[in-house]
């Protein structure tokens, strides 16, 4: 009889061959069959490819390209805790399709995929904290997770960088940001994050999408208010249009 932890140790590798098994044989995005995976990636290289980075010259701030020198039509009404924001591409087609898969079709494997994006995002830079903006627990319920957990989670398995969800919460359920005007979106979430544990932290924030970031800026002056350090924000995709938060 094998002794329990070599036991645990066999179930674990069975498991992940199963799960290697299961994945299924197309890309996520395009359903074209991935002959030869990348790693376990679920999109195939020319969704990757679509994937559009954002060009410099970027708002130091909410990293809006095109507003160098100008005031910011974007940030300049942000709350002073969030230092800046940066987002890894454009919220267009095959980006929206990878969020879409991640956030409502459970396919959260999909965030290996959309960090590797990420990784040179500069808030990154240095001895850094990830915190994924929580959900309420009544969405988190729904969904079975929280998508913005699932990339912390993956981009710090590949960048090293620790990721705490012990430390910022939601405690107000909040309505669905999409159809609200911009200082509607920041009464809506006013109060919305209680946070605990934070002292000292170079906390990162992680989000899937940036629309106006007052969901970023009202996490920040949460994180800010339990004596985080700094705080930085960083998303996957940006609107293609953003609104002034
Ligand atoms: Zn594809
Ligand atoms: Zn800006």
């Amino acid at each position: 009889m094998p002794r329990f932890a070599e036991r645990v140790a066999g179930w674990r590798s069975s498991l992940a061959d199963l799960e290697r098994w299961l994945l299924p044989g197309a890309c996520l995005l395009c359903e074209a069959p991935v002959a030869e995976r990348e790693g376990d990636a679920l999109v195939c290289g020319l969704c990757r490819s679509r994937w559009r980075s954002i060009p410099g010259p970027l708002c130091d701030r909410c990293g809006q390209p095109g507003f160098a020198g100008l005031e910011c039509r974007i940030c300049s009404g942000w709350p002073p805790h969030l230092r800046r924001v940066r987002s890894a591409v454009w919220l267009e087609e095959a980006a929206r399709r990878a969020v879409h898969r991640l956030k409502y079709d459970g396919w959260w494997r999909v965030a290996d995929a959309m960090v590797r994006t990420m990784g040179a995002l500069e808030p990154l830079t240095g001895r850094v904290c990830l915190i994924p903006v929580p959900l309420g627990a009544a969405r988190a319920r729904e969904r079975g997770y929280n998508q913005s957990e699932r990339i912390a989670t993956a981009l710090g398995a590949l960048t090293g960088a620790p990721v705490r969800c012990d430390v910022l919460h939601r405690v107000r359920e909040t309505r669905t940001q999409t159809a609200l005007a911009p200082e509607a979106r920041q009464a809506n979430l006013a109060g919305a994050f209680a946070c605990a544990g934070a002292a000292g932290l170079t906390a990162v924030l992680v989000d899937d999408v940036f629309t106006t970031g007052a969901t970023l800026g009202s996490a920040a002056a949460a994180l800010a208010a339990a004596g985080a350090e700094t705080v930085d924000g960083i998303t996957f995709a940006r609107a293609m249009e953003p609104m002034a938060g």
